[in-house]
């Protein structure tokens, strides 16, 4: 069902369910080690391969390139768009240039699709052509492209919405956002393997998460073990020869056919679009606040960033400036710390079941540094990066009630903070 929303031919394709996204990135790395340092199963990786992916790409790069043995040092970033928090395409090519003239091969490019802070999307199309255009040097196998697409994989269900019609009568203001993240994952298509988790959007249990790999015939036959004794293959799935895990729960796999089948393709759209609409109502409200600003107004997926300022700022502005302005970096940290003081806060109130006119606050999140300062591109200033808070909304009972009481907790809470 998932190899078909992809645009892959099906019965050419596998999947494993395994221990999370963070199994999937495990999986996309051991894939491109495999192909491309091909006697590395036998000798072991001798070879600094290097792995791909943006500044943005989730954490997890640390686990799989520590615990597969290639060294995290190994993990080369590609530099984010400043607007669109987007792989830059013109980076990536200047580093596989440089590798290719050195001689040192790529295991494996990884496209973020839906970043964790801002659901960011990487062009992956596109990256799929400059790959094309910078093979790895002779003796090495092809380079695999992964598609990170844990947590934002189900606006796919958007690949083939009819818009014109629009029969579940979203508004206006989130058509043209719907089509957009349809069309950036329509872009799958181009990937060797894929990662998506159905405990994240897509409202399973824990843990229930998909890698998928386009090639069946290849992914199985390079990582195949050979036969022993005890194992008998009574079917035509035997995984217990290609896999990681050899006892394993059947519970991740029922989890994601249950969501398939029980959503089905309307139900997810009529989830994520009744939420997104949500989301811009919060994008709007926001902009009615002067003291607030949203710092991801180009990103498209479910979470919105913003920062408070104190009250009498103007946030836009102020914002603005500390984005682009070096002189104004200890503005910037400053307002960093406030950010985090107000998160800090609302986390206490939530645990601690506070009520603020007879009703509970809600829980939110915030990022550390979704971003880098406009001056700090490579991020080597540690501290020239943007805070935000975080709105994640998951709930479908979410309203723009939901969203007014939580902004004006989040204004509680700064001047908490702020009272010395
Ligand atoms: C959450 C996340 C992961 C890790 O997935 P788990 O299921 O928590 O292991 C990896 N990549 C991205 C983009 C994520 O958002």
């Amino acid at each position: 069902m998932v190899a078909n929303m992809f645009g892959w031919t099906p019965v050419n394709s596998g999947a494993i369910y395994t221990y999370g996204g963070g199994g999937c990135w495990t999986y996309g790395l051991k894939y491109g080690l495999t192909r491309v340092l091909k006697d590395s199963r036998e000798k072991g990786v001798r070879t600094d391969a290097k792995v791909i992916c943006s500044q943005q790409a989730h954490y997890v790069q640390q686990n799989a390139t520590d615990w597969l043995g290639l060294g995290m040092d190994n993990i080369v970033h590609v530099r984010t768009d400043v607007a669109t928090n987007q792989m830059d395409l013109v980076h990536l090519e200047e580093l596989l240039t440089d590798f290719a003239a050195r001689g040192i091969p790529v295991a494996t490019v990884v496209c973020t699709m839906g970043t964790t802070d801002a659901s960011a999307f990487d062009p992956i199309g596109l990256v799929r052509e400059v790959m094309d255009r910078h093979p790895n040097p002779e003796g090495f196998g092809k380079a695999v492209l992964y598609a990170d697409a844990v947590v934002g994989w189900s606006w796919i269900y958007f690949k083939d919405y009819d818009f014109e019609a629009n029969p579940l009568e979203f508004s206006d203001r989130i058509l043209p956002v719907l089509r957009r993240n349809g069309e950036a994952m329509r872009e799958l298509e181009y990937a060797d393997c894929v990662g998506i988790d159905f405990h994240k959007v897509g409202w399973a249990p824990y843990v229930s998460s998909c890698f998928l790999y386009r090639d069946a015939t290849e992914f199985e036959s390079i990582h195949r073990r050979g036969a022993d004794a005890y194992l008998q293959a009574r079917t035509p799935y035997n995984p217990m020869y290609y896999t990681l895990e050899v006892s394993r729960t059947a519970s991740g796999s029922l989890a994601g056919w249950a969501t398939l089948k029980y959503f089905g393709k309307e139900g997810m759209q009529a989830i994520l679009g009744g939420i997104l609409e949500t989301k811009y109502y919060l994008y709007d409200l926001i902009r009615s606040h002067p003291d607030m600003v949203c710092v991801n107004p180009d990103d498209t997926g479910l979470i919105t960033l913003f920062r408070v300022y104190p009250e009498g700022v103007d946030a836009q502005v102020q914002f603005g400036r500390e984005l682009s302005d070096p002189a104004l970096r200890s503005d910037l940290i400053k307002h960093n710390h406030l950010t985090e003081a107000v998160g800090n806060k609302l986390f206490e109130w939530f645990r601690s079941g506070k009520q603020i006119d007879g009703k509970y606050t809600p829980y939110m999140s915030f990022s550390t540094g979704f971003r880098d300062a406009t001056y700090n591109r490579d991020g080597t200033d540690e501290e020239a990066v943007v805070y935000a808070l975080k709105s994640f909304p998951m709930n479908v009972f979410i309203t723009p009630e939901t969203m007014q009481w939580a902004l004006h907790c989040v204004a509680a809470a700064r001047d908490e903070v702020l009272k010395r």
